[in-house]
């Protein structure tokens, strides 16, 4: 087993405490999350506040010891791989929250807050994150920042970007940038904060942030609508975008294929609600009384069903119902259940172009190999799709794989889609990146590394490939 040098790991010990440094044996007791190479480094450190960071890096810089930063591990790329002769940076003791500011609408929060400490923490206050993920109970305020998560309410109050007023970070001289601004409206010089926004740890360790909040609504209500078409899915959005009373919270399509698994696997099913629609679409609406929102989902499926006499509908009346509702839509883990490490694609897609999309896309998967039938659900509000193969990671042949990526990317860019909508770069999706950006991108990307991470301290071999 690698070990990092004795004089490196008790300089570390000695900065954040013996308990706080894990190496060896010590790491095997540490949750992984979602891949075992998380913690391929072995050694973890664990710092409780921006001057231990800072002391970390620099120690780190000294001994020319890499740095891999680690949030909840939910990161779905490989951001968080690290390998012997790196170290692992915790912020899971970076925990606190320092303030609710209801006035404000603002939360003040170290990074290493879960999505759902800060979610029931505001809403003693009567407000929301404006943001959430079915990975709430493990992602963090700074590793959603890191990724620019998205989510499903992105098509109302935005990606983490838009959800971040200030930021502190450790730099990779281990220098403290700190710009805790709370207010929206902020034009003094270059917005930096949105450099280490998405930059998934390359650029410098995320400390503390200023969240903007939401009010929450008193009530919600959910509906599951059955759907023939995508574009009928598209116009079932336009509705509850424009409804009348209350406003839309989610639009999650889940396709026949997702679906199936899923609602056969929870033995869901509803009285006239046929189990074939080529697509679902999960829609909650927001607001001040539940059963005028539930009544509203009612207008909203009778003004669909009158132009789409196929479509069916079936509305939650009870917390239950709406949570059985979410589960169809949020129990991804049964894909990967049934096909370990199932390629997987994140794209977005403009609205007008997502059927056209997909027709083509899933045609070109099948025309590589007959038996494709992937797995197909996403924020349809945001065009944001999730394609998993319906095949194990081993399964795919090395010479396929470039042809699958072509057949999912190929033309996405002439669509004004992105080929990363929400997951980010990581290792997984770095020779995509180089493959699919405009090399301009690519040049200023690699000056920024070199003038932030010149020793490239920081996840090295992340987001840009290692080296020249
Ligand atoms: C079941 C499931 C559902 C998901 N659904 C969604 C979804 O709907 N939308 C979505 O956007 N994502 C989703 N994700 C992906 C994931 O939850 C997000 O990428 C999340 O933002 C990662 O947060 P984390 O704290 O787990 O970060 P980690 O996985 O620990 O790290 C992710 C990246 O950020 C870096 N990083 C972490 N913390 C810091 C920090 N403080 N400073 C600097 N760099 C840091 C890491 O080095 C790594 O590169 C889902 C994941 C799962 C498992």
């Amino acid at each position: 087993m690698h070990r990092l040098p004795p004089a490196f790991t008790a300089e570390l010990r000695n900065i954040v405490g013996d308990g706080n440094f894990r190496e060896g044996e010590a790491v095997a007791s540490i949750d992984y999350g979602v891949t075992p190479e998380n913690l391929g480094a072995g050694a973890v450190v664990l710092p409780a506040t921006t001057g231990e960071v800072a002391a970390v890096v620099k120690c780190c810089l000294a001994h020319g010891v890499p740095i891999v930063t680690h949030g909840g591990r939910t990161g779905l790329v490989g951001g968080g791989m690290s390998k012997p002769g790196e170290v692992v940076l915790s912020t899971a003791r970076l925990n606190r929250i320092h303030h609710i500011l209801p006035v404000e609408r603002v939360a003040v929060v170290e990074a290493g807050v879960t999505l759902q400490a800060l979610q029931v923490a505001a809403a003693q206050h009567r407000l929301e994150t404006g943001i959430d993920l079915p990975s709430r109970g493990s992602a963090t305020i700074g590793g959603m920042a890191s990724t620019n998560a998205g989510g499903i309410s992105a098509f109302r109050f935005g990606v983490m970007r838009h959800r971040i007023l200030g930021m502190e970070a450790v730099l990779a001289d281990g220098s403290i940038y700190s710009d805790l601004t709370r207010v929206v409206k902020n034009a003094a010089g270059y917005d930096l904060k949105h450099l280490f926004i998405g930059a998934e740890g390359t650029l410098g360790v995320i400390t503390r942030l200023a969240v903007k909040l939401e009010p929450q609504p008193l009530a919600t209500a959910t509906a599951l609508f059955g759907l023939a078409s995508v574009d009928a899915a598209l116009e079932t959005v336009r509705r509850g975008l424009d409804a009348e009373y209350g406003h839309l919270r989610a639009a999650e399509a889940i396709w026949s294929r997702y679906f199936h698994l899923t609602s056969r696997h929870h033995r869901w099913s509803a009285t006239d609600f046929a189990a074939d629609h080529p697509v679902n679409l999960l829609m909650t609406l927001g607001g001040a009384e539940e059963s005028a929102l539930q009544s509203e989902l009612g207008r909203i499926y009778e003004a669909v069903a009158a132009v789409h006499p196929d479509a069916s509908a079936v509305i939650a009346f009870s917390g239950a119902q709406e949570a059985d509702l979410w589960r169809l839509r949020e129990d991804t883990d049964l894909i990967y259940r049934n096909h370990p490490g199932a390629p997987s694609y994140d794209v977005s897609v403009p609205l007008s172009q997502v059927a056209s999309y997909l027709e083509r896309c899933l045609a070109d998967l099948k025309a590589i190999d007959g038996t494709l039938d992937p797995y197909v659900f996403g924020h349809l509000a945001d065009g944001n799709l999730h394609i998993v193969l319906n095949k194990a990671g081993t399964d795919i042949p090395l010479e396929k794989a470039s042809a699958l990526d072509q057949a999912v990317y190929g033309t996405l860019s002439e669509t004004g889609g992105s080929f990363s909508a929400e997951h980010g770069i990581g290792l997984k999706r770095v020779s995509s990146l180089s493959r699919l950006s405009d090399p301009s991108k690519l040049v200023l990307m690699r000056r920024i590394k070199e003038l932030l991470d010149a020793p490239a301290l920081l996840n090295p071999g992340k987001v840009l490939r290692a080296g020249p």
